[in-house]
């Protein structure tokens, strides 16, 4: 096996992103709704899991048929080469959705899958057992019926890509790492100017930026289910690190700023840039976004501040928006960009964004507003 139809799946909004990161890696891919689409190597699965900043999970295609009916679905999975992808005695739970499909049961179809997939198993299997043993490295299995189309995947990745592995604490409304990074690579920032987020909470942004700035892999510090399985290349793994390695910049210096008005938040932002291996790159300030002062140029500001979405916050929402109008007002070399759900934001702020751009935080439509500064 060595080619595969390779799925990095992304929140909507992000794909072509993902796909400027896809390509950075030297990859041919084609865009769809909520994933980038390469067709590619182990190495490029082994990659793709360990750089991409802003896709959630990298999947790869089994099959893809029309299934109209329970038999349809049970014949078209068993021809699949099942005995090739799962490992020696491999657990394979079946997770499913379905859209817009006659088979709408996903619990009934999550079902045929697993039995199709046991039954395709035992023909290859010499022991001749009537059931087949679940004891060794996890293969998550995933179908997706849309449209009447059954698309068979395999998870890579495990669990999702957010997760980095140095987040040791979080605050009460974190925004997902995968967009952290996503708000810092529609910047224009390179990592030579300075960048601050004055509404870091437990400072997401802040260690994304950082992870940019030295071009660390995201996936430096945490492991992938498919570093298990049988019919990957364990060396191509210990290949694919070492080039993480190597291409670290750990010279890189950075100014990087993160502060916020809630002191715990600071703590809590510490520990994690801490346990990223960031205490020295990034300084942390408890302060109230008022209280700003600047004084170095062409700098970027990326900041995920209160939406005043909760009864009761709005008005403290609305005056920090009148302050960050008139404390980034002076800062005309700077650009500054800020993601909020409030429908009036550029009337609190007082200026029309330079730029818009639609994205979803979680389930909440959110614009990224964008003041582009003057070049000095
Ligand atoms: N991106 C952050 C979450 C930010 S939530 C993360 O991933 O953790 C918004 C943050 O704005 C909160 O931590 C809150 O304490 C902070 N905040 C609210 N009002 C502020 C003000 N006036 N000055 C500075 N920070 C403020």
């Amino acid at each position: 096996m060595n080619k595969f139809k390779i799925i990095a799946t992304c929140a909507m909004g992000l794909e072509a992103i993902v796909a400027k990161e896809v390509r950075a890696l030297g990859y041919d891919c084609q865009v769809d709704n909520g994933k980038v689409i390469v067709q590619g190597d182990q190495k490029a699965i082994v990659r793709m899991n360990l750089w991409l900043r802003c896709a959630d999970r990298i999947k790869v295609e089994i099959g893809q048929f029309s299934a109209l009916s329970f038999d349809e679905l049970f014949e078209r999975t068993k021809e699949l080469p099942w005995e090739l992808y799962i490992g020696t005695n491999g657990k394979f739970p079946v997770i499913g959705k379905s859209v817009k499909s006659q088979l709408s049961s996903v619990p009934d179809c999550q079902r045929i899958v697993k039995k199709a997939i046991v039954e395709r198993i035992k023909l290859y299997r010499s022991e001749g057992a009537d059931w087949v043993e679940e004891s060794g490295p996890t293969y998550p299995i995933e179908v997706a019926l849309l449209k009447d189309k059954a698309t068979i995947l395999m998870d890579t990745s495990g669990s999702g890509l957010h997760k980095r592995g140095f987040r040791l604490d979080q605050g009460e409304a974190p925004i997902k790492e995968t967009l952290a990074a996503a708000l810092v690579q529609l910047t224009n920032w390179t990592p030579d100017k300075p960048f601050i987020d004055p509404c870091c909470g437990s400072g997401t942004i802040v260690l994304e930026a950082a992870l940019i700035g030295q071009n660390i892999a995201p996936g430096f510090n945490r492991e992938f289910i498919s570093e298990q399985w049988q019919w990957m290349d364990q060396g191509i793994w210990n290949e694919s690190r070492q080039e993480v390695e190597d291409l670290a910049n750990y010279d890189q210096p950075l100014q990087i700023i993160g502060s916020d008005i809630d002191h715990k938040m600071i703590q809590i932002a510490k520990g994690n840039a801490q346990e990223a291996g960031f205490s020295d790159l990034i300084s942390f300030k408890q302060m109230q976004l008022k209280d700003l002062r600047v004084n170095t140029l062409n700098g970027v500001i990326v900041t995920n501040p209160p939406y005043g979405e909760r009864l009761g916050d709005k008005p403290e929402v609305e005056q920090l928006y009148r302050d960050m109008g008139e404390v980034f007002s002076p800062l005309d070399t700077w650009s500054i960009y800020i993601l909020t759900s409030h429908p009036h934001f550029e009337q609190l702020y007082g200026k029309k964004a330079t730029k818009k751009r639609k994205l979803f935080n979680g389930f909440i439509k959110t614009d990224y507003y964008q003041f582009w500064g003057n070049k000095k």
